[in-house]
């Protein structure tokens, strides 16, 4: 009786130290600079907090070093979760004062500013998790939208999110592919094979689907959705509002096209109780500093 005890306990040990010597060895072999602060206090977590019970915070925003660094812990949550959906349009210099523009420099400053503020960037699929479930995989998350397919979206913004591990999603005009100021087909087929981006439908031809007859919308919709998924050899599930308008039948169209979201131009945060065909977004124009930039987004 005694013996078994004392081999189950050293059984014990040995699995112990070789968890903790596969972590340690886990974080040598990453390579980002920030990785392995994380993971060693994970490490700390598992060491001390024998029963496992490591707080909500530490654990949604600490990932397991066991699992690859897109894994992440989702927490269910006891409130309502609400999150912002950043709407961007250019990422170039401004042009007459227009404010769909964000220059890249001041794009740059937002994204670094939500990293260090700890912020996690969903993907359509995580964002759809979070609405249906009401979990999510760190403390603060955000989804980052940008609308119009815009060449810029592709030369200036792809590589800004793809240097700091950062999710975005692209809202691409069918219709429109390949126009003056428009990514091309090989843009978005370039995007869509980068980590981290996804495409989405804008519609095919921008049109105002609060004023656009049932049939004319139901075209919109599915058109612009089995080009996406033919190109991009996806399923297209997130519709954004071409100027965030739409009426009471829209939802109903988008879910009969095949659609999971609706995104709209509505101020505020995003919450399921707002419906998931019309979701709200926070619009971001130029000239933020970082701190009127976490204000606008409900971080203070
Ligand atoms: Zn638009």
């Amino acid at each position: 009786m005694k013996k078994t005890l004392l081999f189950s306990i050293s059984l014990l040990v040995v699995a112990l130290a070789g968890v903790l010597f596969w972590q340690l060895f886990s974080v040598k072999a990453s390579q980002t600079a920030q990785r392995p602060i994380k993971v060693g206090r994970h490490v700390k977590n598992k060491v001390i907090n024998k029963s496992g019970t490591a707080s909500k915070k530490e654990a949604a925003s600490t990932p397991a070093a066991s699992e690859p660094a897109t894994e992440a812990k989702w927490i269910k949550s006891d409130t309502p979760i609400k999150f912002p959906i950043l709407m961007y349009h250019h990422i170039a210099d401004v042009v007459g004062g227009n404010t769909l523009f964000v220059p890249a420099s001041e794009f740059k400053m937002e994204m670094e500013t939500l990293k260090q503020a700890g912020y996690y960037t969903l993907s359509p699929e995580e964002a759809y998790r979070v609405l249906t479930t009401n979990e999510k995989p760190a403390e603060k998350i955000v989804w980052l939208t940008f609308d119009d397919g815009y060449k810029n979206a592709h030369d200036a913004a792809m590589p800004i999110l793809k240097e700091l591990g950062m999710k975005g999603s692209f809202f691409i005009i069918s219709g429109m592919v390949g126009d003056e100021d428009k990514m091309t087909e090989a843009s978005l087929l370039d995007m869509k094979a980068t980590t981290g981006m996804a495409l989405e439908s804008h519609t095919v031809h921008h049109v105002d689907l609060g004023k656009a007859s049932t049939a004319d919308a139901t075209m919109e919709l599915t058109t612009s959705k089995q080009y996406l998924d033919q190109l991009l050899k996806q399923k297209t599930s997130v519709i954004c509002y071409p100027s965030g308008r739409y009426n009471d039948g829209t939802g109903h169209i988008a879910e009969q096209a095949g659609y999971k979201l609706g995104l709209t131009t509505n101020p505020g945060l995003a919450s399921s109780a707002d419906g998931l065909f019309s979701l709200n977004r926070v619009r971001i124009s130029y000239g933020h500093t970082a701190s009127s930039f976490l204000s606008l987004i409900g971080d203070h």
